[in-house]
């Protein structure tokens, strides 16, 4: 049996602990919201009502609106990963803590490049990558983070295994956080700013979810699986149908899905723009809890099963009559699992779905590639155990043929806990036999990690996965690759077919004697290997428990790393005369603002990522051109970056001017920190996407929108512009601008802002995160 000896007593032993006290908040909270409600209630408002922050008051549900009121909460846990996560520890070095408030874990599954296989590609990772590794580690040795080395696995795969516990509330600097909604828990993908606060212990702001219900009945057979429950819902709510909403599943077929297939579905929540995706605590989860080594946690659960499943009452009512699903959900999608075909998604986006039976239809329509080049097994999606038994299953019907798969199959572990109890139980083998080359326990070519060097340039080809994200250049950076998703046993069954338009419910393939054989649906695979996970060592370093004895690594001269300033405080002075770095025209999400690709490598080094400023954006005065405007101090025509650098020399504050909902897209902190790095002042749009708004009030740059949005256009790109009476600013209260335009005439404009008395704080002060750190300083006088 697996045992918890990952060279750390320290986050293993305190995790039922942390668990008892979660489920005392639970209760008390609950209670007090059932007074004030008295109506049943649904697991994600449990959670996140046992999750409020003290200061939160309700007298009845109507303080907690749906999509409207904003609630803060204390959640249990954080998960870092190493390309995000390297900016969060910087900015919650800044705060000047000693110690992470939070429970919180750092996981290096991201920088590892797909290559040859796993060993080669983690120690050419651990060669390429060894300062942003280093830094890693050692800064969560000194501030109490748990540091999951290169090679043990990708983060919700890890977290899965280890933290993640029914009616706990936990956030991640990953969108795919929500896997953790398989054993119960809310977890949510969010930036890494929001994750140093909490790490540094304030507590965190969330748009109070809808809820949308999934009614599970039936149970699963033949070929379909967890991965189809997903893709079906997919194709129902399409990728932005679930927007600030939990989806929460219930019914008699969610007892029927394991602890990791139910993760599977709450993992691709992120695909349709759910806050995340949960079920109700189980038999199956118990059993998944026991076999990972927490028998504790299984048994504090039991105890408490009233507070981690919706209350009776509601399925009762939706049963007897579906409309009442009103009372509790905002949308009902209702599955009968035993009529749930294995579906295939894509290309280039999850709600592009269809039946397999229906896919040699739409290649004909669509005129999509047949042929396939590479088949992909594994992520943080789907490697679990029964997934890989099941995928197993297919392989060795082919091998008892004697046939090996048409095309390259890659396999990524999700964990080296898994790909060491795969080894030993015989899976791994049997996709070998077939074919298979194992990569690292890694991401790789889920998020375009992945060298080929055998594609030519521009070479339209088509891939499958079971991963979850496809849209153009996800999986190997060329927007050519075609890229569709299924489970992992339908993939090995495309892989043998070597045809997209492969249909294993119908379709034989050949077997090495010549006889024509067709796949039989994979044997209903056990959830947890019978003889217990294989114990795994080194891939863990505990916290020190001397943490003055740590220094954290930053090379001084790294092209990867620099350690953060303080953003200067507000100097008490109106801004007067500021130029205008960029007007910018329609659509300017966070990725137009601080684009990511080539960039990624520079996540953790402010200075170096700034010199991707606003490259996808597009100039509102130079004919859409994009990334570059006018140089005020040379008339010339420039990289917006280069032009900010210029200015920043010369002590020149500057504004950006943005349309609507600027700043979509993304909760990425650079697209606010790189602004107010080169020395933006302002950001004056038609609206703001809410999470890039509170970004830039963190960071210290003024979020302002025009009172008149037609204003927008009295604005011409060599005006100067003026924004006064920063000394009056107060909630609610307007803010006056003055346009200076470069024939002399000056031009009054009102602007509004959204700040509250404590954001305004952070204006004055330089950022949230100066305030955090006098708050610990003042503490320590
Ligand atoms: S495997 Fe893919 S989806 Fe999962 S964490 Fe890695 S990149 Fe994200």
């Amino acid at each position: 049996m697996r045992n918890n000896n990952l060279n750390s007593k320290i986050e293993v032993e305190t995790t039922p602990n942390l668990v008892t006290k979660v489920y005392e908040k639970l209760q008390n909270k609950i209670s007090a919201f059932r007074r004030a409600v008295n109506r049943p209630l649904t697991i994600c408002e449990k959670i996140l009502i046992g999750h409020l922050d003290e200061s939160a008051v309700f007298s009845s549900s109507d303080a907690l609106v749906a999509g409207n009121s904003y609630v803060l909460l204390n959640p249990d846990r954080v998960a870092l990963q190493d390309v995000t996560g390297q900016m969060t520890i910087l900015q919650f070095m800044l705060a000047g803590l000693k110690r992470t408030a939070v429970p919180t874990t750092v996981h290096c599954d991201h920088l590892i490049q797909a290559r040859i296989g796993s060993d080669p590609d983690t120690k050419a990772a651990l060669y390429e990558n060894n300062e942003v590794f280093q830094f890693l580690e050692s800064a969560s040795r000194k501030y109490g983070m748990g540091f999951w080395k290169p090679g043990a696995g990708i983060i919700h795969q890890v977290v899965l295994e280890n933290y993640a516990f029914p009616g706990g509330l936990m956030i991640g600097t990953d969108s795919h956080t929500p896997n953790a909604g398989g054993l119960g828990m809310l977890a949510i993908g969010v930036g890494g700013l929001d994750a140093a606060e909490v790490m540094a212990g304030m507590s965190w702001e969330l748009l109070y979810p809808k809820r949308i219900g999934v009614y599970l009945k039936g149970e699963l057979n033949s070929w379909a699986s967890p991965k189809d429950v997903i893709l079906f819902v997919a194709s129902k709510l399409t990728v932005s149908g679930a927007t600030n909403a939990i989806i929460e599943y219930f019914g008699p077929g969610a007892a029927a899905i394991s602890c990791t297939g139910k993760a599977t579905i709450t993992n691709m929540g992120a695909e349709i723009g759910a806050t995340c995706s949960v079920f109700p605590y189980d038999k199956r989860m118990e059993t998944y809890l026991r076999a990972t080594g927490r028998r504790a946690i299984a048994d504090l659960a039991n105890k408490r099963v009233k507070l981690l499943t919706q209350d009776p009452q509601i399925e009762k009512e939706i049963c007897e009559n579906r409309e009442n699903s009103i009372n509790y959900f905002d949308q009902l999608i209702e599955i009968d699992l035993s009529n749930l075909e294995p579906y295939i998604v894509g290309p280039h986006t999850p709600d592009l779905a269809r039946p397999i039976s229906k896919m040699i239809d739409d290649i004909k329509k669509n005129n999509y590639l047949d042929t396939i080049s590479v088949a992909l097994i594994g992520s943080c999606t789907n490697s679990s155990y029964e997934d890989m038994s099941r995928a197993a299953d297919v392989a060795e019907q082919a091998r008892e043929k004697g046939i090996k798969t048409k095309v390259s199959l890659q396999v990524t572990p999700g964990s080296e806990m898994i790909r060491a109890t795969i080894e030993r139980d015989g899976q791994m083998q049997l996709l070998i036999d077939i074919g298979a080359n194992v990569l690292a326990n890694a991401c790789g070519p889920c998020i375009g990690q992945w060298s080929r060097p055998e594609l030519k340039k521009g070479e339209p080809n088509t891939i499958v996965t079971s991963y979850n994200r496809n849209f153009p250049g996800r999986n190997d950076g060329r927007r050519e690759t075609m890229n569709f998703i299924g489970s992992p046993e339908l993939v090995i069954a495309l892989a043998l077919g070597g045809r997209l338009s492969f249909s294993p419910l119908t379709d034989e393939l050949t077997a090495n004697d010549g006889t024509r054989f067709k796949l039989k649906p994979p044997k209903i695979a056990p959830e947890t290997p019978e003889r217990g996970f294989k114990d795994v060592t080194d891939i863990y370093i505990a916290p020190a428990t001397d943490p003055n004895s740590v220094e954290v690594i930053i090379n001084k001269d790294s092209d990867r790393l620099q350690e953060l300033q303080h953003f200067p405080k507000w100097d008490g002075k109106d801004f007067e005369k500021l130029p205008i770095l960029a007007k910018v025209r329609g659509k300017c999400t966070t990725d137009h603002i601080s684009p990511a690709g080539p960039w990624l490598m520079y996540r953790g080094h402010l200075d170096k990522i700034s010199d991707n400023l606003l490259l996808g954006a597009v100039n509102a005065d130079r004919d859409g051109e994009v990334g570059r405007g006018k140089n005020t101090l040379n008339s010339k025509i420039e990289s917006f970056p280069h032009i900010a650098r210029e200015y920043k020399k010369r002590g020149l504050k500057w504004i950006i001017v943005g349309d609507n909902n600027y700043g979509e897209g993304s909760s990425r902190e650079h697209a606010a920190m790189t602004p107010r790095y080169l020395g933006c002042a302002a950001v004056i749009a038609k609206s703001f996407a809410r999470i890039h708004e509170t970004n830039l009030k963190k960071q210290g740059v003024l979020a302002l929108t025009f009172a008149d949005p037609l204003d927008y256009s009295k604005i011409m790109e060599d005006d100067r512009i003026s924004i006064i009476g920063l000394n009056n600013l107060k909630p609610r209260k307007s803010v006056n601008c003055i346009l200076h335009h470069v024939d002399g005439r000056d031009e009054e404009i009102s602007l509004r802002h959204s700040y509250n008395e404590s954001q305004l704080e952070w204006f004055r002060a330089g950022s949230a995160l100066n305030i955090l750190h006098s708050m610990e300083e003042a503490s320590l006088e």
